[in-house]
């Protein structure tokens, strides 16, 4: 119609793109290591027998009601425990704000309003290179961006004192994005010892520590393992907040589950906080989906299903390979091999019927 004729298509995603791209080749060879979803070795999708059983047992009781606007009670409940410690004082004090969030993404985008909300003149600083759609997230809440230092494509691995100098430089009270664990896209991720002095000098500029953790469990194995971070940022009294998705290490993809924390200073301000975000939410979506929540639940408050989830967490999904992304462009257009320009391999889509062509290809390209 006459209304949307200034329309133009909108750029692809770059991530969700190569998809796209896979799917439209008609090669026998094609294989995907773009996107991070689990597979089994024929390249199917993966249910994990934990999620299978917990479907099983809600299918006989299941109804269609809303969830209330926070979501799940039971779901986040057990998602604090993950992260903030199966016996934690905070979660005890109830300090905690915390809202049933769609998935991953949709605790990114909630907290980035609650912060434009709540302190309109601040700004995030977000790690080079990063998820692509962090970007999009906070400049959609309209939160202006600044960039730290990360990666170091030399060593391959942290730069750590560019990263410590950015921080140190940031004007006092800046917001911080922070991958909890297993970095998208490196797999990079800081030591102990350097998440402590991370903790130190965010907490000595009085910065804000915002968690987006879509891989715990992946890093180490052990989710516990994963949530060190947040652990340590905890030991050192930070007010942090944090983003939870069950995409990847229950392969809730499709649900769109998962958990926005944010800790306060006492049970008070946590109602407050929780309310607000509750108040973001209803215009947007109004409540979230229930069924996901309904299967989280239900393994991690059954202790048998909750071992069985712990032993089929898999291990690492991302490997940065160096691949220029020209290199890239040629496997792509010689070999039908699809990932992200970056050169960014989800070792998911590898499998004993494709490493061989997959190892033949890249090393065409990069002798
Ligand atoms: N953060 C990071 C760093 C991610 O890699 C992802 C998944 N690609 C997400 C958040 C969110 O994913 P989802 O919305 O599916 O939970």
């Amino acid at each position: 119609s006459s209304w949307w004729r200034s329309v133009q298509p909108a750029p692809k995603d770059p991530i969700l793109g190569v998809t796209e791209a896979f799917l439209a080749d008609q090669s026998p060879d094609k294989v995907n290591v773009g996107v991070g979803a689990y597979r089994d070795d024929n390249g199917k999708p993966v249910v994990l027998e934990c999620v299978r059983e917990a479907e099983r047992r809600i299918a006989g009781n299941l109804n269609m009601e809303y969830l209330p606007m926070g979501g799940s009670v039971k779901m986040v409940e057990e998602t604090l425990k993950l992260a903030y410690g199966e016996n934690s004082e905070l979660i005890k004090e109830k300090r905690i704000a915390a809202v049933q969030a769609l998935s991953g993404t949709g605790a990114c985008r909630l907290f980035a309003d609650f912060q434009k909300h709540f302190c309109p003149d601040s700004q995030i600083y977000i790690p080079v290179p990063t998820w692509a759609n962090h970007h999009n997230i906070w400049r959609d809440a309209q939160v202006p961006q600044k960039t730290y230092h990360y990666y170091h494509p030399e060593s391959k691995g942290l730069d750590f004192a560019a990263m410590i100098d950015d921080i140190k430089n940031a004007p006092n009270g800046s917001f911080f994005l922070l991958h909890a664990c297993a970095h998208n896209p490196t797999g990079v991720d800081p030591s102990e010892e350097q998440w402590r002095e991370i903790s130190h000098h965010i907490k000595a500029k009085g910065h804000f520590a915002f968690f987006d953790m879509a891989y715990q469990g992946f890093a180490s194995g052990d989710p516990e393992k994963d949530a060190k971070a947040i652990r340590i940022f905890l030991e050192d009294g930070h007010h942090i907040g944090i983003a939870q998705s069950y995409a990847k290490n229950m392969g809730l993809y499709g649900q769109r589950v998962g958990c926005l924390s944010v800790l306060c200073e006492d049970e008070k301000q946590a109602v407050a906080v929780k309310s607000q975000l509750q108040q973001l939410a209803r215009p947007m979506y109004s409540n979230p989906p229930v069924h996901g929540a309904l299967i989280v639940s239900t393994i991690l408050s059954d202790p048998d299903l909750k071992k069985q989830w712990l032993k089929e967490v898999k291990i690492g999904m991302f490997c940065y390979s160096g691949l220029t992304p020209e290199q890239v462009d040629r496997l792509t257009n010689e070999f039908h091999i699809y990932m992200t320009r970056n050169g960014r391999i989800s070792m998911a889509g590898v499998t004993t019927g494709n490493v061989k062509y997959l190892a033949n290809a890249i090393h065409e390209v990069t002798k």
